[in-house]
């Protein structure tokens, strides 16, 4: 079983998106996902699975976050939040409430980047309930599209995952913003970006995020769309008064 400690990346660049200095923490083995994303930078999902489980030593962050925490200090910087961002999905680990717990009692806030997937468990609900700040990968609200694109596991459900993140919003006390990638003849239509858009302001987002794909995917045919589509995905966001925004 490999150590936590051996995954942790300090100064992530994703410090940029929270006031203070973020370090990052892969939880899960690089391409252990619950989908296998057409556009995934880290090319075909290895391990599709639906089963949560512990896949590193728990008792190690701690002592590992602290590590970080002083080799910063040492650098003149502060680490106050924890990303759970592995190159997979971070909610497959089952002991994430439990390190957030643990985090949360040093003073770390920690934040998420999950395709919530799995947000119709209860169990994954109440963890999520504890993160701070998360981000949701939603990148379609069409059963077709989303069997194109995210490529889910088979036992999923997209409506299941839709009405349970609708009502996990609704409850939900900290920050959540969205991400979607947009992509050429997959999920870039009018009727598409509309209907996306229109289920995203359900959600009260803080900030949506509308991602373009970057090379190498996993599927080499995908591309970005047209200024055309991107103008239609940019006038369907701002109409659904989402404060939206592109990033590559
Ligand atoms: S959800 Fe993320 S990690 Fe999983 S396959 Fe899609 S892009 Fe890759």
């Amino acid at each position: 079983m490999p150590s936590l400690v051996e995954t942790l990346n300090v100064f992530e660049p994703i410090s940029f998106r929270y006031s203070g200095g973020s370090l990052g923490v892969k939880n899960v083995p690089a391409s252990t996902c619950t989908y296998n994303c057409v556009y995934c930078p880290n090319s075909r999902t290895k391990m599709i699975t639906l089963n949560r489980r512990s896949w590193y030593e728990m008792d190690t962050i701690l002592e590992s976050v602290a590590k970080k925490q002083a080799q910063a200090r040492v650098l003149g910087r502060a680490i106050d939040h924890v990303t759970f961002i592995p190159d997979g999905e971070p909610t497959l680990d089952a002991n994430l409430e439990q390190e957030i717990e643990i985090l949360r009692a040093v003073g770390i806030k920690t934040s998420i980047v999950t395709n919530v997937s799995l947000i119709d468990r209860s169990d994954v609900q109440r963890m999520l309930k504890s993160v701070d700040q998360i981000t949701v990968k939603v990148d379609t609200i069409n059963q077709a599209t989303w069997q194109r694109l995210n490529r889910p596991h088979e036992q999923l459900s997209l409506p299941a995952i839709l009405e349970a993140l609708r009502d996990f919003s609704s409850e939900y006390g900290g920050f959540l913003d969205t991400e979607t990638m947009l992509l050429n003849e997959l999920n870039d239509t009018e009727e598409e970006v509309r209907g996306l858009a229109e289920y995203l302001r359900e959600l009260h987002p803080r900030t949506a995020t509308i991602l373009l794909p970057t090379s190498p995917p996993s599927g080499a045919w995908v591309r970005g769309p047209s200024a055309k589509r991107m103008a239609l995905a940019y006038m369907a966001f701002e109409q659904c008064g989402l404060k939206w925004w592109v990033t590559v």
